[in-house]
């Protein structure tokens, strides 16, 4: 299966390629930024043709390819199948669409390289669950690819810290703010992108100074 990596994350370690060389050895490049790593890589193979093994090519598309491929072998969890359906509800929208799955890593991928993280007590996250537990924007988020779902609940467990909820199974994707809610409900600022409207019994509505 193909992969494709958000150009907004940034992977651990940063945005690092290493370009096998024609002896068996590589070269480590840097960037700065997505954009900047992918003009290096192709900088550096358009000067150095003559070093590098025989097929390795020398155009944009290839070295996006073997970037993102380079990534996504090494942190699949930071990746998406190329495949990933696109929901119904998306027709009509008018701006770029983002499947939910990639917003939930996007939030999910910031709050983890944020540091520290406020939480919130059990009772105000089971109070909070138990909202979304009847909103029509807690929906499926889950892609056809079963190791991307569950790398993606593996950083879910790692951004709460093993926090649980008896109803975790009940809640799932936030369409409104792109966020994994098993994860929101216990966190005193949650992040998300809030691409969608909440409806007006949502609790980042009602207590905005502390849940937006
Ligand atoms: S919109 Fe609010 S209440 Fe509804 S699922 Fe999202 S966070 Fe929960």
């Amino acid at each position: 299966m193909m992969f494709t990596l958000s150009s907004s994350i940034v992977p651990p370690g940063g945005f690092i390629y290493d370009q096998p060389l024609a002896d068996g050895s590589h070269m480590r490049i840097s960037g700065a930024s997505y954009d900047n790593i992918l003009e290096l890589i192709l900088k550096f193979r358009l000067v150095h043709l003559a070093v590098l093994p025989a097929g390795t090519q020398a155009t944009q598309e290839a070295v996006l390819a073997d970037y993102n491929q380079a990534v996504c072998s090494q942190y699949p969890w930071l990746c998406r199948p190329l495949d990933a359906p696109v929901p119904a509800a998306a027709a009509g929208q008018g701006a770029a669409f983002v499947p939910l799955f990639t917003r939930m890593l996007d939030n999910l991928n910031q709050l983890k390289n944020a540091g520290a993280i406020p939480y919130v007590d059990q009772l105000a996250a089971q109070t909070r669950a138990n909202i979304c537990l009847n909103c029509p924007q807690n929906v499926q988020w889950e892609t056809n690819c079963g190791n991307c779902n569950q790398n993606l609940i593996a950083l879910s467990y790692q951004v709460r810290q093993g926090r649980r909820l008896g109803c975790d199974s009940g809640l799932r994707g936030c369409r409104a703010y792109g966020t994994a809610l098993p994860v929101s409900v216990w966190l005193a600022d949650p992040g998300g992108d809030n691409k969608y409207q909440p409806p007006s019994i949502c609790w980042r509505v009602r207590n905005p100074e502390v849940a937006t």
